[in-house]
């Protein structure tokens, strides 16, 4: 049994959108054949954004799925080239990619954006303001979070892009009596 729900308009954006999402899942897996040195971006290699310290430390694996890498190509391309480029300087990549196992066992936000692929923690060499600035006043994106530190710079950017639904939500991460919030920014 067919469902019709509104003409053919309908039925054509869903193949379609279900074309694009099988092509970027072949893109990510044949990627995963040139692991590490492989560039998500310009500037940017999968090295960068999968390199974890404690996922050697308990022999975790931290390599993406398909999927997952397809989204670190997106972030790669939306946010993190655009920085690059604006301030042509490296912009180290302190957090990208956590595998589920390695989320949890560092015991990251459950659900977090970081364990799809979708989000990145900047942090250097450029004053970690001025790319929270850039990124909110020039970029789409779906979260942005000026993540502790003062009133004049955040210790890291935390910020994230999805292939679509893009929130554009921008928040403060403080400690309030050893509690995480997020306040809305402004
Ligand atoms: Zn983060």
């Amino acid at each position: 049994m067919f469902l019709r729900i509104s003409g053919g308009d309908a039925f054509a954006k869903m193949v379609s959108g279900i074309q694009e999402n099988a092509a970027r899942v072949i893109i990510g897996i044949r990627a995963l054949a040139q692991y590490g040195t492989m560039k998500l971006s310009k500037n940017l290699t999968l090295g960068e954004v999968t390199k974890s310290h404690t996922a050697i430390k308990y022999g975790i694996n931290n390599k993406p799925t398909g999927e997952h890498l397809s989204n670190l190509i997106e972030v790669a391309n939306k946010i993190f080239q655009p920085v690059r480029n604006h301030f042509n300087k490296p912009i180290v990549v302190s957090s990208g990619y956590r595998s589920q196992a390695l989320n949890d066992l560092i015991g990251g936000a459950s659900g977090s954006q970081h364990s799809k692929g979708e989000a990145l923690d900047l942090d250097g060499s450029v004053d970690n303001f001025l790319i929270f600035e850039f990124i909110k006043n020039n970029l789409e994106f779906d979260q942005l979070i000026w993540e502790f530190g003062d009133d004049e710079n955040p210790d890291w950017v935390h910020v994230s892009y999805k292939t679509e639904n893009n929130r554009g939500e921008v928040l403060q991460a403080v400690r309030q009596n050893g509690r995480v919030t997020y306040k809305r920014w402004g």
